[in-house]
């Protein structure tokens, strides 16, 4: 049985373009997810109208990417990436093209649903104006990177803070992606509106096992080396530091490192790759590690097929979609158990947690999950199953529950 709603819903992701190549400095997870939201819900007979700023002169005004699903590029500012506090001079820009697409094309929504701060900030306008509820999900918060931050560029600014506090307190409800992401929301900013969880998810079929040797004969790589993987945007809080300096502490083994992400082009992330370069070169560790930059979503099953662990050392990390990713291709995941980490991973079952920051115990754990063989097969033999509740069919189920309980409406299942 599956369930069906006819609901037009406006999504807004103005900091992020849900199409946007993945692996950047700002493009992660979250494009993933509304991109992925939306498809499973135009599925289900929704109608998904994804508003963001236009980043790239060359797309196109409106991109059905899915039947019922479209992305919709405004005009506010210039059509490249802005750092997220100058989008927020586009704001007015932004709203106003909102409401000129609205009124040239006739659409009307029945719910709003925010991604992101400066997203609620829109979301708290239009839902006033169009008299819809609201549900908004933040994604990360900025209470929670303050906390881990490590200098004052990586800080957020008071005006972050206060904007995500009013979006909740707007909000009909709050999406949380895990249950301690729920609990940290409520200790630092106090329970505005009810806040439900779901989480992210995977696509299921797109993300399952191949044989590693196919896998690894794809890519090149020999059969005799282990094969470690980070998949992520190259920013601090992924932890990357940590990781080469546990990696350099297995010298003995006969490893190779796969970092996947990061597209130099923009200032900050091409210092940062520059200065991790210069740092595995340091470590004596640049021989057997390989910065392929930022791969295709749907090139990764292979890299993580052909690896024999994963690896998360993030500081932060609300979800983890490249957990999910790797557990539903049957790879374990050596990760540090912060935020939505530790509710995906699970200790000694589909892989091992371990404290932040702290290199000696992130290399003996990795350690162990390479030359362990039993315990490898242990994690790797229960990877796939612990996260087929998370297939995006799934997730847009809980959603329209949730948007039908915020519109006071019962769902009706159909049988396909
Ligand atoms: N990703 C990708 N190509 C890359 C790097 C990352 O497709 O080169 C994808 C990755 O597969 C995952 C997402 O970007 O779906 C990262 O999500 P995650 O939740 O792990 O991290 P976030 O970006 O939200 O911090």
């Amino acid at each position: 049985m599956a369930v069906r709603v006819s609901l037009k819903i406006a999504v807004l992701s103005m900091h992020t373009c849900p199409l946007a190549p993945l692996g950047g400095w700002e493009t992660g997870g979250m494009n993933v997810y509304v991109r992925e939201l939306g498809r499973a819900l135009a599925a289900r007979d929704a109608t998904i109208d994804i508003f963001t700023r236009r980043q790239a002169p060359d797309v196109a005004d409106v991109v059905e990417y899915a039947p019922g699903a479209r992305v919709i590029h405004i005009d506010a500012g210039p059509h490249r990436h802005v750092d997220k506090y100058d989008i927020l001079d586009y704001l007015p820009d932004f709203a106003c093209g909102i409401q000129r697409f609205r009124a040239l094309t006739g659409s009307s929504y029945d719910l709003i649903h925010s991604h992101y701060w400066l997203s609620g900030r829109l979301g708290l306008l239009f839902k006033d104006r169009w008299g819809v509820p609201m549900v908004s999900t933040f994604h990360t918060l900025a209470q929670l990177k303050n906390r881990v931050a490590e200098s004052a560029a990586e800080r957020e600014q008071a005006v972050r803070y206060e904007i995500e506090r009013r979006t909740m307190a707007g909000s009909e409800r709050i999406v949380a992606l895990t249950a301690v992401d729920r609990q940290q929301m409520i200790r630092h900013y106090g329970e505005h509106a009810p806040i439900v969880v779901i989480p992210g998810g995977v696509d299921l079929d797109r993300f399952r096992p191949l044989p590693r040797r196919t896998a690894r004969a794809q890519l090149g790589l020999a059969a005799k080396h282990k094969v470690v993987l980070f998949v992520g945007r190259i920013q601090r809080l992924k932890g990357l530091e940590v990781l080469l300096r546990a990696f350099a502490q297995l010298g003995d083994l006969d490893a190779r490192l796969l970092i996947v992400g990061g597209r130099p082009g923009t200032g900050p992330e091409s210092r940062e790759i520059t200065r991790l370069q210069h740092l595995a070169s340091r470590l004596g560790v640049a021989e057997r590690t390989q910065f392929l930059g930022a791969l295709a979503h749907e090139e990764l099953p292979t890299y993580y097929s052909a690896a024999d662990v994963s690896v998360m050392p993030s500081s932060y990390e609300s979800f983890g979609l490249v957990a999910v990713e790797s557990l539903a291709c049957g790879t374990p995941v050596v990760a540090t158990r912060v935020g939505g980490l530790r509710s995906i991973v699970r200790d000694g079952e589909t892989g091992l947690l371990v404290p932040w920051r702290d290199a000696e115990l992130f290399a003996e754990r990795l350690r162990r999950v390479l030359t362990d063989d039993a315990l490898r097969r242990h994690l790797a033999g229960q990877a796939r199953e612990s996260v087929l509740g998370y297939g995006w069919d799934r997730i847009a189920e809980e959603h329209l529950a949730l948007y039908a309980e915020v519109r006071g409406e019962k769902l009706v299942a159909v049988s396909r």
